[in-house]
Formats: C-alpha cells, structure tokens, sequence
C-alpha cells in the first residue's frame, strides 16, 4: 500500500498537528472523546508538500481514491449523498497547519451545490431562500478561493440588487433578489474564467482541496509565517479538513458562534463568547454583523446555552487549556465545528496559569511552561494616563489591550508605507480582512468600526499584542474620501487619534500614557519561577534609579553597570573633557580629584538602592575621543565662533560709521539694550578667544586620539593601563563608598571589573592597583573591604584562556556583544545595516547572533570559558552582561552551560525570570 494521506475524525491521531494540523487533529480527538463534531476527514500535510511539490500541479495520485472512500464513510454517516439531487451531502473544505494562523489560508463552505442539488437542499429543508442564500455565497467563495476572482465584481452585483430592492442588509433580501444574485454570480465566473461554473461536485471539491494548499504558499501565510518567525520544523504545510455542512442559518432555532472557555481579554474565569441567530460563522468572524454577547443565549435558547456550558467544561478539562471554540446550532442540535488553544493577552495568560493551579487543573511547572516569556513583554505597555483623559470621540468594543496613538490610516497599503517610513500609524478600517495583514505589522494599533471582539482584527491584534478597538460604530469610514465621519466631525487620514484597548475608547490627538503595574497574579507565577530556576536574573543598571526600577521587576543584582554612563551626565561631562584635554599630569590629577566624589556618590546611590544583592561596576570601557565631540561638529563650531568675532567687529566699524552719519542715532541706540546688534560691542573679546583656543585644543586632541579602528584600539583594559589615574579614581570611588556604606551599616557587596581583557597579564595589572588603594583605605577605615575582582569575557583569547584568567578574576562576566562582534569578525552597527537582514532571509545565519547567542560559535567560546575557568577556581561565578541576557533562547543556553547569572536591561527581567525556570524546566540539548 502506498503513502496513506487521509484519515477519517474517527482514526486520526489527535495527538499528531504536524501530519493533521491543529484544526484537523483536535476534531480527530473531539470526536474521539464524544464531543458532537458533524462527521468528516482530514487531507494530511504531507499531501499538501507532496501537491506544491509537483512538477505537474496535480494532486498525488492515490489522494482522491483514498478522498472517495471516506466520503462514502461521511454519506452513511449523514444519511445523504455527494452530488445527490434529491438529498445532497454539501462540506467545507477547510485549512489548518500546525500553528493556528487564524484566517491567513482558505476555507470553502457549502461545496457540492450545483443546479440539481439546490433543488435538493431546498426541498430537503423546505426553504428556497436558505437554499439560494447558501448557493450565492459558495458560488463567491469557490470563485474567490478556487478560481482567484476577487470579490469585487461579486459585491458589485450584489449591491446593485440591495439598491434596486431598496434594502441595506442582506438578512432583508428576498428569495427572488438572492435567486437573482445566483445567477449574476454565474455569469461573473463566466466572464472571469471563460468557463462555465463546475457543475461537477468532484471537480469542485478536487479544485478546492488544491487551493486550500496552494494557499500555505499565498502571500498573507508568508508575511504571516515570516513576522512570526513559524519555521517548517513548528509548520509545514496546511492540512485539508473536509467537514459535513451543518446550517446556522436554518432559522431562529439555528445560529453559530465562538467561544472561550475564559475570558480571553482579562483571563476571567467565564464563559465569553459571542453568536447570531440565523447566521453563518463567516458572518461572525468578519464582523458583517454585531454578534450578541454569549450570556444573552441563556434567555434566548436556555437549553442551548447549558449545553454550551457542558462543551465548554468538557474541553477544558480534556486539553487543560483555554479553548477557543467555534459551534453551529442546526435545528436545535449543537455541534463543536473546531476547538484549539485560545490566543489571549500576556495578562490573561498570566492569570489563567496562577487560576488553573489554583483550581487543580494544572501544577506549576505547567502553569509556567504555557506562557511564552517573551509574551510578558506586553505587560510592560503603557496605558492611558488616567489624569489625561478627555471626553472620547467615539467608543468601540475593547477587542486588545493597551493604548497607541498615531496618524490615522484608512488602508492597509498606506499604513505600511508609513509605518515604514517611521510614522506612527493607526489603521482605522470598516472592519478587517486577512489580506490587511500587512498594514497590522505597521501599526501601532486597530481601530474598526463594525465587528466585535472575536472579529478578525480583534484576534489578529491580540495575537500581535496590539491594541485594538472593534465594533466602534458612532465612527463611519469613508475610504474612497480618505476620512471618517464621527457625528459632526470629521477626521481625516493623517489626523492623530489615540485608542484605548482597554476601555474601547477612541480620542483626537495624542494622550499622555503611563507605565503598567505588577498584578498579584504576575508577582505569584514569577516567585514561582524564581523556585525554580537554577539562573539568577541580574539587571544592567547605570543610575540608583535604574537600579531601584530593576528591583521592582524582580533583579536579584546589578550584572553590569556601565561607568561611562555616569561619565556622560551633564555635570560631568566638562570635567572628563577637561581630564582628557590635560597636558599635564596635575592638571589630569585636578580633574580626577573633581570626578571622584562625584563617583563616589554614584556608587553609593547604587549600592544602596541594591543591598543586600550584589552590584558589579565596571572599569571605564569606551575609547576617550567619544567623550569629545566629533571632528565635523568642532570645525563648524570653530568656524561659528570665528564667524561671531566677524560679527563683533563689524557691529563696532557699524557703530563708528554710524556716529559720522548722525550721533542721536547711535546715543538712541545704545540706550536701548533689547538690540541684539548694539549689545553684542559689549561681548568680552578674551571670552571669544578662549572659547576658540579650547575648541582648537579639542580638535587637536580629536586628531590625536583618531584611531583606524577604535573599537580595537585605545579603550577597556588598554586605557586603564596606560593611563592609570583613571582606574585608579574608579576603583577609590567603588572601594570609598563601599566603605561609607559598611560605616552606615548597609550591607553591600560591589564587583569591579574590569572590561576588553584579553591576557591574564593585564588582569595582574589592574589588580595591583586595586591591592594598593584596598590597603590604603582598610587602614585608614579600620576596617575589611569584602568585594570581588573580575572579568568581562568579551575577547575571544579571554576564552581561550579561561583557566588564567581564573586564577585572578573571581568573577567573569560574559560580554556577547562584543564577544559575537569578535567571533564573526563583524562590526553589529555595520552588519544590521548592511547585510544581516540578507543572510537572514537567505538563511546564512540561523538568526540574528546580535539577539540570540551562536550556539556553534559563540557559544562554543562560553562553553570552554566555564569548563576551563572553573577548572582552576571552582567555585567561579559566572554571568552575563550582553544583550543576550534576557533573550530566552539564549538563557536557556546559559543555564545549559552553567552560568550562575544572566543580566538584562531592567524592564526584560521578568521576562527573564521566566525563561530561567523555562530553562530549568525544558533541558535543552545542544549539538557540539
Ligand atoms: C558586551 O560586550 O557584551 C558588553 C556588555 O559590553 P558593551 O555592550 O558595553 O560593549
Ligand atoms: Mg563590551
């Protein structure tokens, strides 16, 4: 028997989302379990990789025998027949990989209707209306998604009946006019294909099984698959699910609907969903009409709605996951058309996780391995300054959480264009459809005005984490005019308006936002993680400020404070140019001494703000010259400044001629001192001069210190060395405050390091400065200095002679960023703006080694660091302080290698902590 490709609900394995995907494995497993799911199949991955593959276009060759046989299975099942003129099977034709990628592929619903079987299906249901209402809307669909007509010429006919008919909705159309539509409708695919409609159901379904899988390949699923980052090992290829019709626009005692088993936008634990009566689910998901909110069922169909309740437990229970649900009500029967994991916002995660151990359903380590970390992301949004609020201009539902201003854009096209350019976009729309992916990416957030929470662009924007508000009707888009009108006001494109997706509402103009606050439940799963986790998450912190934020994120220390930061402050600036331009050493020496207590002040901030967790403080690292300003930027002030001595001295000779032309002039003139001119003879004439000496002294100093290559020159450890008075003041400064803070009785545990080490030598050196100024200070104090001494590793011999290094340094600290520079041989600014996006597009690179560690080069390096290193100091600690720090692919990394610590920027430290106990939890494997 060759490859088998197809497999009835009944023994597909609902376990398998990579063969079935995730639509087709869970109605495998729904209706395993007995959940009412109306009978079917599923056309596997591989038929659809196997169909793009093909040099010929067609389907493998034993696909549509093995489809047969289980159409036959659906036909005993339903009691009816495919192509059967008196009692016609009509299906779906549905796609899904393995990775929900809600709305970016093709469905076809109501497939098998022809002539003959219309007859069929309206005699079945005693309903001609229902009957041309379905066979309108397949004919557009198969037309759209089968045989590539847009929808325009569909919609046009339409509307020309709706006109003649005098209605607006199509619910008020009649049997004739949708008849009408029918038959205009053929005629569009007539004009459009050359060819008649396909009577023929199995060349209906043959052609539409081949769109579903060309459509993994359709643009939206590309740009989809590409911002999301889905490789082919998560997905590849779409499953094809082919589904008996069931009718929720049978009547009042017919409707669909979707679900979640919580409430997706807050995590509460409810039923939320929202339905129409007499409906298909199309008309739900595309917002073409305002669905009601789940609850309002309970009055309207009570029995219906306790049913839903019993799915609603039964899922949850099974999959122990919140559900995202699709069902139909034909004639009073309900049935589950699909289920899958629902998309919810970081803050819902977060509360479900901490709700469902609480409820027994899962224990931690499940509750923590379900949030992606990066997602926590979301929960460091702003939202709208509750101080700054002014009236909204309209209110719409809130479909995704958080707040964005921007220009406003009436199409997704334009939006991209801008957002690319650097604008800040809102993309206001009717309502969405898949195709406006693109102009999702752009914006900073959705605002439409028909649809409700579960329409597209609610679920696209959730997924992204872009706020969204749906359904805002007050406000009526005019694309063709490029404006929106909302009672009296007119808002056009380009207008600023600020949404809140919190609340719904929308405002004109931009309103002041403000930073989110831990919730309990986020304080309760990170402690979780924190039990967990083997790594410790540091943060990389400049200021006390910083220092303190980062502790309110949850950092157990300060892995890397960068010492020229303080170095840039305003205050201190001149004093380091002062240091740097001084042509002798006392001069150098006086602009020290001044630095000092300034230093000294820093550090104590810090520590401070830090004890009792330890704050690792490193040695100045960057080349002097970035502390001048650039050569261009001194040449023109230079000339600006010999251009104002010009100025000077011809306002004097203007003043001379002047009193030869009338003295009452000039007597008037200088009485009055608001003349620029005038005052400027007062301009002391040194002070010219002076400014101009120290710009050419700067310059001078500018070409001196010009290297080749700077970021390999002059700078780090090198700099350290050769002028030693700068280290020299840095570690006084640490080891002075380290010793006011022992005499006010605060515990604090400062690290100094040392940054660009490249020899066990140049460690030896610093080192001795820093014996020399610990013994000055312990006796002088009286007291013991307990501090450590160590590294950064960021230089690729620093690796390669770990076992060195750690007979000095206590510590290393791994410096990826410059260490991935080192390995690669690429400068980051240069490669991410020149070729980096290329080799990632062209998979030179696996990614972007700036952002995840090179675990075959990069991470090699680390590996023979921590073996090596430890190898002579066991009890080495070992962190890192690049970038890579709170990125979780490479914190799983660390925590594989055996690193003590990772330090981030402050806001990613909970991401962090969530990533280390992942690490902890999920034992990565690494090929060496
Ligand atoms: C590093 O190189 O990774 C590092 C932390 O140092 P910097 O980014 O300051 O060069
Ligand atoms: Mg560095």
């Amino acid at each position: 028997m060759g490859q088998r490709y197809v497999f009835s609900f009944q023994d597909g394995d609902g376990k398998n989302k990579k063969l079935l995907g995730g639509k087709g494995a869970n109605l495998c497993e729904m209706s395993q379990i007995g959940i009412d799911v109306p009978p079917g199949f599923v056309i596997t991955t591989e038929a659809c990789l196997d169909y793009l593959q093909s040099p010929d276009g067609e389907l493998p060759a034993s696909l549509m025998n093995e489809v047969k046989e289980q159409i036959k299975l659906v036909e005993k099942a339903t009691g009816k027949g495919f192509g059967d003129a008196k009692n016609p099977l009509l299906v779906s034709v549905r796609s899904g990989s393995a990775l929900s990628m809600p709305g970016m592929m093709d469905t076809i619903l109501n497939l098998g209707l022809n002539d003959n079987t219309l007859s069929g299906l309206i005699a079945q249901t005693g309903n001609e209306r229902f009957g041309y209402d379905a066979y309108r809307r397949f004919i557009q669909l198969f037309g759209k998604v089968a045989l590539g007509i847009p929808d325009e010429p569909f919609d046009e006919a339409l509307s020309a009946i709706k006109v003649r008919a005098g209605v607006t909705s199509d619910v008020d159309l009649t049997t004739k006019d949708l008849k009408e539509a029918s038959m205009l409708f053929h005629r569009v695919v007539e004009e459009r294909t050359s060819k008649p409609f396909p009577e023929d159901v199995w060349e209906q379904l043959t052609t539409a099984v081949k769109a579903v899988f060309r459509s993994w390949m359709g643009k939206r699923a590309v740009d989809y698959r590409r911002e999301f980052n889905i490789t082919t090992d998560q997905a590849n290829g779409t499953a094809c699910n082919i589904v008996a019709m069931v009718f929720g626009n049978m009547g009042n005692d017919s409707g669909t609907g979707v679900g979640f088993t919580r409430d997706p936008a807050t995590g509460e634990n409810k039923m939320f969903g929202e339905y129409l009566l007499n409906a298909q689910g199309e008309d739900v998901v595309a917002g073409i009409r305002t669905p009601k909110a789940i609850q309002a069922m309970s009055k309207e169909m009570p029995d219906i709605y306790h049913q839903l309740e019993e799915l609603r437990d039964r899922l949850e229970r099974h999959y122990r996951e919140v559900q995202d649900f699709e069902f139909t009500i034909e004639k009073g029967t309900l049935y589950c058309l699909q289920t899958r994991n629902g998309k919810m916002n970081a803050a819902s995660m977060v509360r479900t996780s901490v709700e469902m151990v609480e409820e027994g359903l899962l224990n931690k380590e499940e509750a923590l391995l379900r949030i992606n970390p990066q997602h926590l992301e979301q929960l460091l949004y702003p939202r709208l300054d509750p101080k700054d609020a002014p009236e909204p201009l309209a209110q719409g539902l809130p479909a995704s959480p958080g707040a964005a201003s921007g220009r406003c854009v009436f199409d997704a096209d334009r939006a991209e264009t801008m957002g690319r350019s650097g604008e800040k976009v809102i993309l206001v729309r009717e309502e969405t459809k898949p195709e406006d992916i693109h102009g999702f990416f752009a914006s900073q957030g959705i605002l439409t005005s028909r649809g409700g929470k579960t329409s597209h662009a609610a679920v696209v924007a959730r997924g992204m984490g872009k706020p969204c508000v749906a359904g805002a009707e007050g406000i009526s888009v005019d694309v063709a005019h490029r404006e929106a009108q909302v009672g009296d006001k007119i808002i056009h494109e380009g207008d600023i308006i600020t949404i809140d997706g919190a609340t719904g509402n929308v405002y004109l103009g931009e309103i002041a936002t403000v930073e989110p606050e831990f919730s309990k439940e986020l304080k309760t799963l990170l402690g979780w993680a924190d039990d967990l986790a083997k790594l410790g998450v540091f943060a990389n912190a400049d200021t006390p400020d910083d220092a303190e934020r980062a502790r309110s994120y949850g950092a157990v220390g300060i892995g890397l404070c960068r010492t020229e930061r303080m170095f840039n402050a305003a205050d201190r600036l001149p004093i380091v140019v002062d240091m740097i331009l001084a042509d002798t050493a006392e001069k150098r020496q006086a602009a020290l001494d001044q630095l000092l207590p300034i230093q000294r002040s820093d550090f104590v901030g810090i520590l401070k703000a830090m004890s009792p967790y330890p704050v690792t403080i490193r040695l100045l690292d960057p080349p002097m010259h970035e502390f001048l300003p650039a050569e261009n930027e001194l040449l023109k002030q230079l000339e600006d400044v010999r251009s104002l001595r010009q100025t000077v001295n011809n306002v004097h000779s203007t003043l001379d001629s002047l009193k030869l032309v009338d003295p009452s002039i000039l007597a008037s003139y200088l009485e009055k001192p608001e003349g620029l001119q005038i005052r400027l003879v007062h301009l002391d004439a040194n002070l010219i001069n002076e400014t101009q000496a120290k710009r050419e002294l700067m310059l001078q100093r500018v070409r001196a210190l010009r290297e080749t290559n700077p970021m390999l020159g002059h700078r780090g450890v090198r700099l350290g060395i050769t002028l030693p008075e700068i280290y020299i003041m840095q570690i006084r400064g640490i080891l002075e405050a380290t010793a006011e803070c022992v005499k006010q009785g605060v515990e604090v545990h400062p690290e100094i390091m040392v940054p660009q080490v490249s020899s066990v030598s140049e460690l030896i050196w610093v080192k001795n400065y820093v014996d020399e100024v610990r013994q000055e200070i312990e006796a002088k104090e009286g007291l013991k200095l307990d501090f450590k001494f160590g590294t950064m590793i960021e230089v690729v011999r620093a690796c390669l002679t770990a076992a060195e290094m750690a007979t000095v340094a206590e510590f290393f600290s791994f410096g990826t960023n410059d260490l991935t520079q080192a390995t690669f041989s690429f400068s980051r600014e240069d490669a991410e703006n020149k070729f980096l996006p290329f080799y990632q597009e062209h998979a030179l690179v696996p990614e972007n080694p700036f952002e995840s560690i090179d675990v075959k080069g990069v991470g090699r390096l680390m590996d023979i660091a921590v073996q090596d290193g430890r190898k002579s100091r066991p009890d080495l600690k070992i962190g890192i302080c690049g970038e890579h720090g709170g990125d979780p692919a490479s914190i799983r990394f660390c925590d594989y290698v055996g690193l003590n610590y990772v330090s981030c920027s402050g806001p990613r430290v909970p991401i962090a902590r969530l990533a280390a106990a992942h690490a902890k939890l999920v034992k990565a494997g690494y090929d060496k």
